[in-house]
């Protein structure tokens, strides 16, 4: 599988916990890697193709209604195509909109205000709204530079060591003996949907395991890799 890159769009790749698991993918969109540099945090992405869209950050309700049902409303959106402004009679009254679709894989997404004509209306006009159904949550857990070894074993299969994590919760620490002996451990959830990732090492007894420390362990069974 290959991606592309242009000179102003960088790549990256990053571990993601994607509804309740990991995804690994390429990053093509300058947009994208310039908040996983951040440190990112929870935002959402097409359902289709995982074209991230907006952040959690941005996010202003979710009491909005589409033809789908449920739809959300964002400060912002990133990744996505503008389309024709159009008068559109919507339940709250007639507005100029412009349907957005995803910029990787055409998906209608929902649409942007462009334009109120009533005075309570305004506060929507730049707006964007998202239906639910096309969009998934994603939270970003560690960066694919930081995997240190893919030789570990964890309690369902294949594990990774990574030196850093993100955006999880660490657990009330314990002694727990591993395959390696004796470590003090503590559980490690992602901080958006609570799912158990993996552990972290807090302390190894033995001096050959001490650069475990600090250090963190993901299952691979919550991976999924990814190119775009
Ligand atoms: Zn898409
Ligand atoms: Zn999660």
């Amino acid at each position: 599988m290959t991606s592309t890159t242009s000179n102003n769009s960088y790549q990256l790749v990053v571990e993601l916990c994607f509804e309740s698991g990991l995804i690994v993918f390429n990053v093509v969109s300058k947009s994208f890697s310039l908040m996983a540099e951040s440190g990112g945090g929870p935002f959402f992405s097409c359902r289709s193709c995982h074209n991230p869209l907006a952040l959690r950050d941005d996010l202003i309700s979710k009491k909005f209604l589409a033809k789908s049902g449920p739809a959300y409303m964002f400060s912002h959106a990133m990744n996505v195509i503008v389309g024709q402004k159009e008068d559109r009679k919507l339940i709250t009254g007639v507005f100029s909109v412009a349907d957005i679709y995803c910029s990787n894989c055409g998906q209608v997404l929902g649409w942007k205000y462009i334009r109120a004509y009533e005075q309570t209306q305004m506060y929507k006009q730049g707006k964007f709204i998202i239906e639910r159904a096309k969009i998934s949550k994603q939270n970003h857990v560690s960066l694919h530079d930081d995997i240190i070894s893919k030789a570990f074993q964890g309690k369902h299969g294949r594990a990774f060591l990574f030196s850093h994590a993100m955006n999880v919760v660490v657990g009330a620490k314990e002694d727990r003996r591993l395959l390696t002996g004796l470590h003090t451990v503590a559980d490690i959830h992602c901080g958006d949907c609570r799912e158990v990732l993996g552990w972290k090492y807090v302390r190894a007894y033995e001096a050959l395991q001490k650069y475990k420390e600090g250090k963190f362990i993901f299952e691979k069974s919550k991976i999924v890799k990814e190119d775009w």
